[in-house]
């Protein structure tokens, strides 16, 4: 008899709540385990650097197993017919084990294959993993959802944290059974995908991810708070791509940052790199409870906006040549290493939906295609909460000014010279308004506005006016 672990968004070996309860099974029942992997039709449709990270990640992932004597078996076609085929290749199936999407199409999938399993007679074990906190876990005393962060949060940390799910890798060692030969189509898809990968990532896989942590915790928690909104100081975690993944689990950062504090003591930074990892399962609950959050705004009154839809301008945004530093310097950053600075992406949303009025599902989709920690709750509710539309989002009224963004967050235009060379000779003064340099300046500089950095290609303060009223009149009137 074998059971059989469904690998997705979890790609890892430790702490992994449907790995742990599998190898239980197969230990209890004296039952084999085979790892397997769907290659989802979809999953063909476009290859961004999303998908090259990710397939990277997924061959690295592999071998570990294999390590391990966990051999991953590669499914394809649409999910029922790829799960026939595994029941027809093994019929002495009797278990899938797995890690649940709470939310969105993945949502959709697991309950369909859940049942349609169920109706062949194989059980079906699925877990909520991805999460500290799954979506139906934090709810008011009432049993309402809260739709604000500060509230959620308190009660986020009221409650008993999981602990982690070891992983016995000498158990699996016995029990990993191998059937890949039988798998031959899915595994040349998989290599197709493979080939098509052309980034030589560095600090890919789980050993990577843990070193990262812990280099965080060790070295840089402690300021985190006071230097985390500045982009050139690096003094944030950069674990979003592994969490996205999941080559690390959330209770493994809540769990190694708990450890941390025991050994050195309470700090402000702690706590608030906590709390961010809350706001993950805060959206994750939004998402969930707002099924249309990616398609639809939360606040009803904002539906419907008049957004520009000029698609040049939205251009100069993508390719970081608005002629606002901080701005283009964002964007030249996701466009080249497929991340951005938390405290830039909420600059860039803001700008391209308060000072180009363009809408925020155009951001959202372009952020979908460049970044390699793309999660569509903590990205949709970024987007709603810049665009404030979203249900914990910025007031219309407070638009962000890219300017004095700059000045605050990269006092010296360090951030800003590391991604916009033509820019490198441009003293302070002029570092987050280089249009106002006079021609001689430019020249002295080394840098001719409208030839080597574009002019603003909008004025700030006027379109702050267009934004407020583009959402007063969108307002329902007496
Ligand atoms: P740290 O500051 O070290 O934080 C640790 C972890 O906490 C992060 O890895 C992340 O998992 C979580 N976290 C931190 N801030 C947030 C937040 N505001 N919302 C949800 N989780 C958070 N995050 C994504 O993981 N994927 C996205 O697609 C994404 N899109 C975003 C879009 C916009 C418009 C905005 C404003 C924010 C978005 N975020 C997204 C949240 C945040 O910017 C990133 O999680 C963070 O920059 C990742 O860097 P880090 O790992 O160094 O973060």
């Amino acid at each position: 008899e074998v059971v059989v672990v469904w690998f997705r968004q979890d790609l890892r070996l430790q702490d992994h709540k449907a790995l742990h309860y599998a190898i239980k099974d197969a230990k209890q029942n004296n039952r084999s385990i085979i790892g397997v992997f769907h290659i989802h039709p979809a999953l063909n449709e476009t290859f961004t650097i999303r998908h090259d990270y990710f397939f990277s990640t997924l061959a690295s992932f592999t071998e570990d197993a294999k390590e391990i004597n966990l051999p991953i078996h590669f499914l394809h076609g649409d999910t029922e017919q790829a799960f026939r085929n595994l029941l027809s290749t093994i019929p002495s199936i009797q278990a899938v084990y797995f890690n649940l999407d709470e939310v969105g199409f993945g949502r959709q999938r697991d309950d369909h294959i859940t049942v349609w399993l169920e109706e062949q007679e194989v059980n079906v074990h699925r877990f909520v993993d991805a999460h500290i906190h799954g979506a139906e876990e934090v709810k008011k005393p009432d049993g309402g959802f809260y739709q604000v962060f500060t509230p959620y949060y308190r009660r986020w940390s009221s409650f008993d944290k999981p602990s982690l799910y070891t992983i016995d890798k000498q158990k699996l060692q016995q029990y990993g059974q191998d059937n890949t030969d039988q798998f031959s189509r899915g595994k040349e898809q998989f290599q197709q995908l493979l080939n098509q990968c052309q980034k030589d990532w560095n600090h890919i896989g789980e050993r990577s991810a843990v070193q990262r942590l812990s280099h965080f915790l060790r070295h840089k928690v402690k300021k985190y708070e006071q230097e985390r909104d500045f982009p050139a100081k690096h003094a944030t975690s950069m674990i979003s791509p592994y969490l996205k993944n999941g080559v690390l689990s959330p209770r493994t950062v809540y769990q190694k940052a708990m450890e941390i504090q025991n050994e050195y003591g309470e700090s402000k930074g702690l706590e608030t790199f906590v709390s961010e990892i809350a706001w993950r399962d805060f959206y994750n609950m939004v998402h969930y409870l707002y099924p249309n959050f990616k398609k639809e705004e939360v606040q009803s009154k904002y539906q419907g906006l008049d957004w520009n839809e000029d698609e040049e301008l939205f251009d100069t945004w993508k390719k970081g040549e608005t002629g606002f530093p901080i701005v283009d310097a964002a964007m030249k950053q996701i466009n080249e290493i497929g991340w951005m600075h938390n405290r830039l992406r909420m600059v860039v949303a803001s700008f391209l939906t308060k000072d180009y009025l363009i809408d925020w599902r155009k951001g959202e989709r372009y952020f979908a295609d460049h970044l390699i920690d793309y999660d569509p709750s903590s990205n949709i509710g970024g987007w709603q909460w810049a665009a404030s539309t979203g249900t914990d989002a910025v007031p219309y009224f407070r638009v962000f000014n890219p300017t004095r963004q700059s000045e605050r967050f990269d006092p010296d235009g360090e951030f800003i010279k590391a991604y916009i060379p033509e820019l490198t000779h441009v003293p302070k003064k002029y570092i987050h308004e280089p249009s106002k340099m006079t021609e001689a300046e430019q020249e002295r500089y080394g840098c001719i506005i409208g030839k080597d950095y574009p002019k603003p290609t909008v004025n700030h303060k006027t379109m702050r006016k267009q934004a407020i009223a583009m959402f007063e009149n969108n307002e329902p009137s007496l």
